[in-house]
């Protein structure tokens, strides 16, 4: 299913027509004759979209776009408002409301269906980084929405207009906006601009340029600068083409001119507010993965992370009939520096000893830091010999040069237990064990040393 539309109108047949419309392009349609209906429906069953009209009896639609905004369930539902009275204030009026769109009926279905596409891309992009993170589902549950994201201020905004035009579009943008506006008036030096800065928007007045095309667009998304930026497009009021091409392409708005100024602003304001939303969700989900698959002191690979992953490496290395090695390392004596040099020179130590781990094996083999001075190294694609010889080159590399912290020398030295996985019983867990118990050994039989798992 192409995704769920809910279509409120008092009139049958708008419902009917819009519902024809929609269900031809395969969206799964549910009806409400009003805004008490449409909230009940809606709260029983999230749509991924909501279009609703503005003059029902009772609640309106603006009424009801508030309502919806102000419940966590329902934050995050686009909601395009339809109406027959295409009036400034009535454009305005909806975006205030929190309105994601406003469409004028009778409704032309090559602008409904790009708008319809776009809300839906920006949707899915926020549910997903959302179902990431339960920290986020947590605050989404707590009412936490664009709506609730101030715009950062002074954000960087590019504009793209004829040279006629540029002084006229930066007055009008920060005469309303908290907003620091860059024009240029050649579509090449957007890509300029774009590279050196990342803007949080970009404002293309199509006008400007005859031939213009909804290749910008795609061009835009494309370079690493632009391809989470804020993109509006200005298009002329009888080029409906155009600009469902360009939200096609990767817009996330238009405004047809003539420009009326305040709803420019409104819809800047708006896409602004989703930016710094999906720059948010973005952060969380990478730190918060981040964090918690690191370990903190050396930035290599945690517990956590190498108990998930491990038997990961086991399936694959079966699949493809490959060897798979474990080496488990453990620091000689290393209370002894803790005790004798301090915690902040074992510290040291510690993040010393990844650094000289990491310099000594290969990007693909997984280094973890099980805590204490404990650490593992995974080897995919490796036999026992080839990652004895690496446990070697480590040791050494251990060994000299020597170690020191504010000038003072420590000795340190590390031992290192190798193990393989063998037959098809065989197992993560007991290919860490037969790994600990051969580093045993080595602590046994004087330190310093590599030992290969028992035969
Ligand atoms: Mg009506």
């Amino acid at each position: 299913m192409a995704g769920r539309v809910l279509v409120v109108d008092d009139v049958t047949t708008n419902r009917v027509l819009m519902a024809e419309l929609l269900e031809r392009k395969y969206y799964d349609v549910e009806e409400a004759r009003n805004a008490r209906e449409a909230l009940q429906k809606a709260r029983a069953n999230p749509p991924d979209i909501a279009i609703v009209d503005v003059m029902m009896p009772g609640m309106n639609g603006y009424d009801l776009c508030r309502e919806m905004k102000r419940d966590p369930l329902l934050a995050d539902v686009p909601i395009v408002i339809c109406t027959t009275l295409d009036t400034r204030d009535e454009r305005r009026a909806g975006i205030e409301a929190g309105a994601d769109d406003f469409l004028t009926k009778p409704v032309r279905p090559v602008s409904l269906f790009a708008r319809i596409r776009s809300l839906l891309r920006m949707k899915a992009m926020t549910d997903e980084l959302r179902l990431r993170d339960e920290t986020l589902r947590d605050l989404a549950m707590e009412g936490f929405s664009p709506s609730a994201l101030e715009p950062p201020p002074g954000a960087h905004i590019v504009g793209l207009t004829s040279a006629a035009g540029a002084g006229p579009l930066k007055d009008m943008l920060e005469a309303r906006l908290d907003v620091r506006v860059e024009i240029v008036c050649e579509p090449r030096d957007t890509f300029r601009l774009l590279e050196a800065s990342a803007p949080e928007a970009v404002l293309v007045d199509a006008l400007g340029f005859p031939g213009f095309s909804s290749d910008f667009c795609s061009a835009v998304r494309q370079q690493s600068g632009g391809r989470h930026a804020a993109l509006l497009t200005i298009v002329d009021v009888d080029d409906a083409a155009t600009a469902a091409a360009c939200l096609d392409a990767g817009a996330n708005d238009y405004v047809m001119a003539p420009v009326d100024p305040s709803e420019l602003a409104a819809r800047l304001r708006t896409q602004l507010r989703y930016k710094a939303y999906a720059d948010f969700l973005r952060e969380s989900v990478r730190d918060g993965l981040k964090q918690a698959v690191t370990d903190p002191l050396t930035g290599l690979r945690n517990r956590r992370y190498l108990d998930a992953h491990l038997p990961r490496l086991v399936s694959r290395a079966r699949e493809h009939r490959q060897a798979l090695a474990v080496l488990a390392f453990d620091l000689d004596r290393f209370k002894a520096v803790n005790d004798t040099f301090g915690h902040a020179a074992g510290d040291a130590v510690l993040r010393e000893f990844a650094r000289r781990l990491t310099d000594n094996i290969r990007t693909v083999d997984l280094a973890a830091r099980l805590g204490g001075e404990e650490f593992v190294v995974a080897l995919p694609d490796a036999t026992l010999e080839t990652a004895r010889i690496a446990g070697e080159r480590v040791r050494a590399a251990v060994e000299a040069p020597g170690f020191a912290h504010e000038g003072r020398p420590i000795p340190v030295t590390v031992s290192v237990g190798v193990a393989g996985l063998h037959g098809p019983e065989d197992d993560a867990t007991a290919m860490l064990a037969r790994a600990d118990a051969a580093l045993y050994q080595a602590k046994q039989t004087g330190r310093n040393r590599v030992i290969l798992e028992a035969a």
